[in-house]
């Protein structure tokens, strides 16, 4: 390894962070100076429309040396901006930082002694976790379900401050997925993975990026791509709701012969018939989830598309993943 090879890379997707840039420069820079390894900070701007791309720019005239800027043409999503930054990423190890401060910079530190401890994948809880009550209730209920449903086991998948070794990012690197949530990606890939507790703040300025709408596609990301129990549970209840829908009618047709016809209980059948109607409306949905992923997987358009790299030493042109 030369001189020029960063021991680590710090990947940070930024999508109209213009209030929290500032601060994140201000932090971030000391706190990996004070580890005493060749770095760099790989940003990857996600197709932004405020002032971030110039105040990226600005940050990389001041650290040349250690900045990397990526610009995505477009807004392509949070996790396929970070496989952006893992292609083009040099460093031995690579960590991965919301933009907005909610992981402070001063944890890398740990992150990074776990991975030079040989640890090839470091996953993290969030401490005290500083988010809204319904985010958080929110979260436990999906990590509970991707627990059972998944076989990704991990605290708190939603924690973004997290390591990974060389070789767990050059298997990421290679897999040809569109769609994907990279921390659990990384949990099957890795041999040696480790969970530590980091600290976790409130958004420092600015507004969470993620709508309801854009948690609940995020979620399903999650649940299509690493599990086809959802699809058959389907099958299960399906089984389970003919079974008990064959001996209503067992018991039906009896009655009719021995107490004859009758017209009661009609609004009890709309109340059953409207709830299977719900389950099946769910069904044919969450069949169109996997469809939906699987039409965009053979389509085979770029994950991203890069507009332009700032970098002092561009490498050798390289097939990354676009
Ligand atoms: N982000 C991104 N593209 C997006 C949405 C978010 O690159 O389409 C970045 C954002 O700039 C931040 C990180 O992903 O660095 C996490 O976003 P945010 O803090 O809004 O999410 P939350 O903390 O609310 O889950
Ligand atoms: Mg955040």
């Amino acid at each position: 390894m030369n001189d020029s090879t960063p021991v680590l890379s710090v990947v940070i997707p930024v999508y109209n962070e213009e209030d929290v840039l500032p601060q994140l420069f201000a932090r971030l820079y000391p706190a990996l100076d004070a580890l005493n390894r060749p770095y760099e900070v790989l940003f990857v701007n996600d197709g932004s429309r405020d002032r971030s791309v110039a105040m990226l720019r600005e940050q990389f005239q001041r650290r040349p040396a250690e900045t990397r800027v990526i610009l995505l043409q477009v807004n392509f999503g949070q996790h396929a901006a970070i496989l952006a930054g893992f292609a083009r990423s040099r460093g031995k190890y690579i960590i991965t930082l919301d933009a907005d401060l909610q992981n402070p910079p001063e944890e890398v530190g740990k992150l990074l002694a776990k991975l030079e401890e040989g640890h090839d994948y470091v996953g993290t809880w969030r401490a005290k976790r500083q988010d809204s009550w319904w985010r958080k209730t929110a979260s436990k209920f999906v990590n509970a379900i991707r627990d059972r449903a998944t076989p990704i086991k991990m605290a708190d998948h939603g924690c973004m401050l997290r390591g990974y070794g060389r070789s767990v990012i050059d298997t990421i690197n290679a897999t040809r997925e569109n769609v994907t949530f990279i921390p659990a990606l990384a949990a099957i890939y890795s041999s040696n993975p480790i969970e530590i507790e980091v600290k976790h703040d409130e958004r420092s300025a600015g507004e969470s990026k993620y709508s309801l709408y854009r948690l609940i596609r995020l979620t399903f990301d999650l649940m299509t791509g690493f599990s086809t129990v959802p699809l058959q549970l389907f099958s299960l209840v399906g089984l389970v709701l003919s079974a008990i829908s064959g001996l209503l009618v067992i018991y039906l047709i009896a009655r009719r012969i021995f107490v004859g016809p009758e017209a009661e209980g009609v609004f009890t059948l709309f109340a059953i018939v409207f709830f299977l109607l719900g389950i099946t409306l769910f069904g044919i949905g969450l069949l169109g989830e996997y469809i939906g992923r699987i039409y965009v997987q053979v389509r085979q358009r770029p994950r991203y598309i890069i507009g332009a790299v700032l970098e002092q030493t561009p490498d050798a042109p390289r097939h990354d993943g676009t």
